[in-house]
């Protein structure tokens, strides 16, 4: 028989997923908010060129060309199509105008060559903030540092040939060495970013590791300790919050072992946990006790209700279809929490009404009734 592919009940925290829908989403809105900074700003310093002056044909002519292809980007995001076109179309729109802007400023007269320099290392901000959302730092250095050190060359180049030097255009170096400066704070910030979400994703990915189940991929033990405690201390400290545990353990499963093998034993658990967690509420937990038993938390439930879903959850076990070893059924003990209830106490009520289904006929739902009350001990004389 093929081993059980275990990668399947892995949790998306270890199954090496790493783009989460939840981060396009943020992605998506991020870059709406910018297009609509970005096109009002073209669309206003292109009406002010075009009423007041001075005649800027970069602005007059480029800029319509950008905000044109901010509408269509964000016509397309709005759309819900992938991001990575968007992010293309913007990224190599942003490089065209930054080399337009340079070849102009090459050829333009001194003052308007100041004009268009500024505005392309303004652009080449915008360039590399866009280069850290989609490369890696490294990459997106390499981009932003190829960018700026064409951005200072050719505006130099291009007064150096009119036979002018950095200390006829003081304001140029000072434009250029700030815009130097932020490019390394925006590499320094994504670096940053990059090794503490690093370090997260470690983080995260212990935790989960340290509190799953490796087969089933439910909680394991150790998660279900907290889940009761998380339930105690509310229910413990108010009695009309009820919470109930349900311990549920496979019928006969030494012989399923013994009879299909070790493997097809494996394959029962897992999908006796699938069965399991589909058949919850979200405010519900389900995890691996140990062995062939789970357990079942509640919050919210008393023994009836808790009664019912453990019942729905046992038919659900002995109607499921297992492929391997045929039938395979269920017994279940139910506890609702008492007060003053403690993990120790709260379990063993429920292990004592799985005890009674298990010795009443298994494939069955018992429940736990209150605490045995303290025998008294005759009085004498
Ligand atoms: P009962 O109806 O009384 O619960 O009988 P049972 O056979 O289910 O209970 P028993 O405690 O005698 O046997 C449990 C078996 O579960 C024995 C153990 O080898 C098996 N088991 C425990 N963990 C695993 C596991 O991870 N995989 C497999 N395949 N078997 C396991
Ligand atoms: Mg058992
Ligand atoms: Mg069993």
């Amino acid at each position: 028989m093929p081993a059980p592919d275990r990668r399947r009940f892995l949790p998306l925290a270890l199954s090496g997923v790493t783009r989460a829908p939840a981060s396009e989403e943020l992605r998506r809105r991020l870059y709406l908010a910018a297009l609509g900074v970005g096109a009002t700003v073209l669309a206003l310093v292109w009406l002010l060129t075009w009423q007041r002056g001075p005649y800027d044909p970069y602005v007059l002519y480029v800029h319509p060309l950008l905000l044109l292809m901010c509408l269509w980007v964000a016509a397309w995001l709005l759309r819900r199509r992938p991001l990575v076109v968007a992010e293309r179309v913007v990224f190599v729109g942003n490089v065209l105008a930054i080399a337009v802007q340079m070849a102009l400023a090459l050829i333009a007269p001194e003052d308007a060559a100041l004009g268009l320099a500024s505005a392309a290392y303004w652009m080449l901000v915008a360039l590399s903030i866009l280069s850290y959302l989609l490369l890696s730092a490294r990459g997106a250095l390499l981009v932003s540092a190829g960018m700026y050190a064409l951005g200072v060359a050719l505006p130099w180049t291009g007064l150096a040939l009119r036979g002018r030097g950095p200390g006829d255009l003081p304001e140029l170096v000072r434009v250029q060495l700030t815009c130097g400066a932020i490019l390394v704070l925006l590499y320094g910030l994504a670096w940053y970013r990059e090794h503490f979400l690093l370090e997260r994703g470690e983080r995260l990915t212990l935790e989960a590791l340290a509190n799953t189940d490796v087969l089933t991929g439910l909680p394991n033990r150790r998660a279900l300790y907290a889940a009761v405690e998380r339930v105690l201390e509310v229910s413990g400290l108010r009695p009309d919050q009820p919470a109930s545990l349900v311990l549920l353990d496979l019928d006969h499963f030494k012989g399923i072992n013994d009879r299909y093998g070790h493997n097809a034993g494996d394959v029962v658990l897992m999908q006796a946990a699938t069965r399991l967690r589909v058949g919850l509420r979200g405010s519900d937990t389900v995890g691996r006790w140990g062995g062939e038993e789970f357990l079942l938390v509640l919050p919210g439930a008393d023994a009836p209700g808790a009664e019912q879903v453990a019942e729905r959850l046992r038919r659900a076990i002995s109607a499921h279809p297992f492929p391997e070893v045929g039938r395979v059924t269920a017994s279940l003990g139910v506890a609702q929490a008492e007060p003053g209830d403690d993990l120790g106490r709260w379990v063993a009520r429920a292990d004592v009404a799985l005890y009674r289904a298990k010795t009443s006929g298994r494939d069955r739902v018992c429940v736990g009734g209150p605490p045995p009350e303290p025998v008294a001990k005759p009085v004498e004389g």
